[in-house]
Order: structure tokens, then sequence, then C-alpha cells
């Protein structure tokens, strides 16, 4: 035990070095590697690993934690010591993301049948202005820290897109109306449905990144429910007809003259790590504690 102990910790120590490294590949790629993050406590965690930024902050969770909806100067509160923590360096927030598997106090979700295809992310955000007007408002007063991004789950459809911009249009007249602070953000999509893939030209002619979402894009390519046991061995990203969605998903990208990063479980596979950056993938965000390995894996591809 305390053999393995030491090599444990000799192997961490050597992984430390990378820390404050720009993970760069031989042939001079420049790769950002980014945090998923929670909740404001595992800011340190990230911060420890050399992190350079969040590439996907759920909300969800300060969603999910409290008895009612959380207030919009809560929100503020919370995106914007986010963004001071990371500065210069970007910050992702995504905006709700939550269906009829995750149930909040303070939205009535209907029963359904489906979860995974029915009601969630930026379909129940447009459905109830009253739940996604405070978050877009609080997102454009953090903004004002000058590093937060935005970006937006479950996109199928470009109309979304509009209304979503529209949306924030509307937030930004009435700050400004009410002499409140606010400030432009960039705003991307995740990349996680089939109809997002084929429709990833005229998408990325409308947003400034997009995010590949592997964890759904994964269940939606192959049909395979992501949270069912029993067909977990059918449930793989290096799927072939998944890593063909990436790859479209990264063309349109390069097209459109946007950059592409990752934000599933795979993202920090060390194994498809290479194909990604081959493809064009050029930040990667995962658990903080994967964070390390993947630095040391880009440098040495
Ligand atoms: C994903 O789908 O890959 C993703 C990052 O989002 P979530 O796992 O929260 O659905
Ligand atoms: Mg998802």
């Amino acid at each position: 035990m305390r053999a393995r102990i030491a090599v444990e910790q000799e192997t961490k120590a050597a992984l430390h070095r990378y820390r404050d490294l720009q993970p760069r590949t031989r042939d001079g790629r420049a790769i950002e590697l980014v945090a998923n993050l929670g909740a404001l406590n595992e800011i340190p965690l990230a911060l420890d690993v050399g992190a350079m930024g969040v590439g996907l902050f759920h909300i969800e969770l300060l969603f999910m934690q409290q008895r009612a909806l959380p207030t919009e100067d809560e929100q503020v509160a919370v995106y914007r010591q986010l963004a001071e923590a990371f500065h210069p360096y970007p910050v992702i927030i995504r905006t709700l993301d939550i269906g009829g598997d995750k149930p909040v106090a303070g939205i009535d979700f209907p029963r359904e049948e489906s979860p995974f295809l029915d009601w969630r992310g930026v379909r129940m955000c447009l459905d109830r202005p009253e739940i996604f007007k405070p978050q877009l408002r609080a997102l454009l007063r953090a903004a004002t820290v000058g590093n937060v991004r935005v970006m937006i789950p479950m996109i199928s459809e470009l109309e979304e897109v509009r209304r979503v911009r529209q949306l924030i249009a509307q937030c930004e007249a009435e700050l400004r109306a009410e002499g409140t602070e606010r400030a432009a953000f960039e705003l991307g999509i995740m990349i996680e449905t089939p109809a997002a893939v084929l429709q990833a030209d005229a998408l990325g002619a409308e947003v400034s990144f997009f995010s590949i979402g592997t964890n759904d894009l994964t269940q939606y390519v192959i049909a395979t429910d992501r949270a069912n046991a029993r067909i977990a061995s059918l449930y793989r990203t290096e799927h072939p007809a998944v890593m063909t969605a990436i790859e479209m998903t990264c063309r349109a990208a390069q097209r459109a003259g946007i950059w592409v990063g990752g934000c599933g479980e795979a993202a920090s596979s060390l194994d498809l790590l290479p194909r990604f950056i081959q493809m064009g993938v050029t930040e990667l965000s995962m658990s903080p504690a994967a964070i390390l390995a993947a630095k040391k894996r880009i440098c040495e591809l």
C-alpha cells in the first residue's frame, strides 16, 4: 500500500509541473484547457491545476439547492464571483439546462414519458420568460467584469437562437432604462442534438462559438439513453457516427470563422483528445481532476 501511495504521489507531483504551462501540440496548436464547474467552492480546485478559465459553469445546482428560484441579485453575485476568480481568462456560463429528469422547486414540470426528449434546456427557458429573463439580466450585469461568455443548451432550431437574442436585447433595453450597469457578452451554443449538427452552417453564422456536448450528442446520435445501464455498451462517443457528427461541426465552425470547443465527458478522454484536436477543436472543458493529465497529453502530441 505504501509503495502504491508513493507511486501515486510521484505521478501527481510530475503532473503538477504542467500547471502553469499553456498546452501546445508539437506542431504548434495552442489548446485552451478549461474547467467544468457547478459551484463556487470548486474554484480553488480548478485554479490549483492551472485551468485557463471555465468552459462550462452549470447553473443547475444553484437552482436545485434551494427551496425557491434564485433571485436575479443572487445570480449576479454568483456569476460575478466566478468571473472575478478567473479574470482575465474567460468563463462560459450555461443558461439553465433543466428537464423532467431534474426537479427544481419553483418550476412546475409536467410528468414526462421521455424527459431527455421533452421540455428541457432552452425549450423550457423560452416558454418561461419569467425564469429566463432574470438569468439573462444577471448575466448582462455580471458581464461588466469583462470575461463572461454565455452558452445555450439543447439548441435544435435556428429560431431558438434568434428568440434568445431578442430576449437578451429586451433585457439590455430594460437595464439601460433602469440605469443599471451591464455589458455585452459573447453568445455561443452547445452542439448536442443531431439537428444542430445538420444546421451547423446556419447556426455558425449567428453565434460566436460552438461547444460540443458529447454526453447528449452521443445519446441522441446513437439513440441510447445516457442513463440506462442496460444499453451502456452502445453508448460510445467513439462510435463512428458520433465522430462524424463532431467532424461536421468542426468543419462548419471553420467555414463560419468561429472557434469550437468540447465540454462532455469525452473532452477529457486521453484517447480521443488527439482526434478532437486534429478535427479543429481548440478548447476542451473538463473536470479539474482531469486537466493536468490532458495538458501533458497535448504537449506530447
Ligand atoms: C453534454 O451534454 O455533453 C453536456 C456537457 O451537458 P450535460 O451533461 O450537462 O447535459
Ligand atoms: Mg447536455
